[in-house]
């Protein structure tokens, strides 16, 4: 018989992974890569030291990981980065994930990427049963858009949703809001986004990692940037949910939909619903705290998945609460030394 439990949100979960603040943990997200061929001023320096390619998980390590997760209640996975797309073969990862859905073991297939090679990937993603994506895009100024990802090509990741959009795949775009770079722009962007079906999510920067610049000349918060939308367009808060920490809002002009995710402004972490798993079998309970577990010793001490399955639910039970976010002119330090691109954003 299928053990049941109740978690925080009132719902019923047979074996599941509940962590100690009794909040039901039913999305993974998996980094499948440090590496990217772009680098954002925000998420990366520009001379990044990557992992050595022999300590990543194989594409079949990281199915059965994710599989175990999937046999212990992840409903939603999400694939991200660095930039998934970039991994050698990962369209057969995402093939093979895809029996999970046929399977109806989860509901969401999806991933996060900055499109650079999306033209060539979308109609597959399609294909295995994904449905939405979500697109990274800062700036529709092509100038702008290569001086903020360092070696993007605007046209290339327009070209990327282009074809998503035309397989099928709906998008969410997410635009990290960068004090003086976009903020002007992010009335455009939302009629451009909404004009052509997407919603758009604007970003805090988090102080994830080294990076080149000073942090606090990009913080933006999202309560300045929403007042000054609201001077233009009528926004209404609307109970819409992705499984994702965003609060929208409808945007009574354009009929669209409009995200605010807030990690420093409004903290998020009391719903908090996912854990974050990177490409060498490291498992971050939070995306805010050092504690992590290996997942890669016990998926390698066994072709069973005991040892693994044991390792997960001692990582959920020390799952924290929450995380503290600061960036002002005295914290200097990032909160966490991991970049973005290695817990996956
Ligand atoms: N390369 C893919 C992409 O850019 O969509 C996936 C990985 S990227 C790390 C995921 C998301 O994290 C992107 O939307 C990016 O803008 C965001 N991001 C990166 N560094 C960040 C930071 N320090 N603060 C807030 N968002 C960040
Ligand atoms: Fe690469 Fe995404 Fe980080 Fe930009 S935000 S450098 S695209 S991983």
């Amino acid at each position: 018989m299928t053990a049941v439990r109740q978690a925080a949100d009132g719902n019923d979960h047979p074996m599941d992974m509940i962590d100690p603040f009794g909040r039901a943990i039913t999305y993974l997200r998996v980094s499948v890569t440090d590496r990217c061929d772009f680098r954002c001023v925000y998420c990366m320096a520009e001379d990044m030291a990557f992992l050595p390619k022999k300590d990543l998980l194989s594409l079949e390590e990281l199915d059965r990981l994710c599989t175990v997760f999937i046999d212990k209640g992840v409903r939603k996975l999400r694939l991200t980065g660095g930039e998934p797309l970039v991994r050698k073969n990962i369209m057969h990862l995402v093939r093979q994930l895809s029996r999970h859905l046929d399977s109806g073991a989860l509901d969401e297939l999806t991933l996060t990427t900055n499109g650079s090679q999306l033209a060539r990937h979308a109609a597959e993603l399609a294909a295995c049963g994904v449905r939405r994506i979500n697109v990274s895009l800062d700036t529709l100024d092509a100038e702008k858009f290569h001086a903020v990802t360092r070696w993007g090509n605007l046209a290339r990741v327009m070209e990327g949703i282009d074809a998503a959009l035309a397989a099928g795949l709906r998008i969410k775009l997410n635009a990290v809001a960068l004090k003086g770079f976009n903020e002007d722009e992010i009335p455009d962007m939302l009629r451009w986004a909404h004009g052509r079906g997407m919603d758009l999510t604007v970003i805090e920067t988090m102080p994830l990692g080294e990076i080149d610049a000073d942090r606090t000349d990009q913080y933006l918060p999202l309560s300045l940037l929403r007042a000054n939308l609201e001077r233009r367009f009528t926004l209404k808060d609307i109970p819409y949910k992705t499984g994702g920490p965003a609060r929208y809002v409808e945007v009574e002009e354009t009929g669209g939909r409009l995200g605010f995710i807030t990690p420093m402004t409004h903290n998020f972490c009391e719903s908090c619903n996912r854990v974050r798993l990177t490409c060498t079998g490291t498992l971050y309970m939070c995306l805010g705290q050092e504690d992590a577990a290996d997942l890669r010793a016990p998926l390698r001490a066994s072709e069973g998945n005991e040892l693994l399955s044991r390792a997960i639910d001692e990582a959920i039970g020390r799952k924290p609460k929450g995380h503290d976010f600061i960036i002002d002119r005295r914290t200097k330090r990032p909160a966490v030394s991991r970049h973005m691109s290695v817990t996956g954003g």
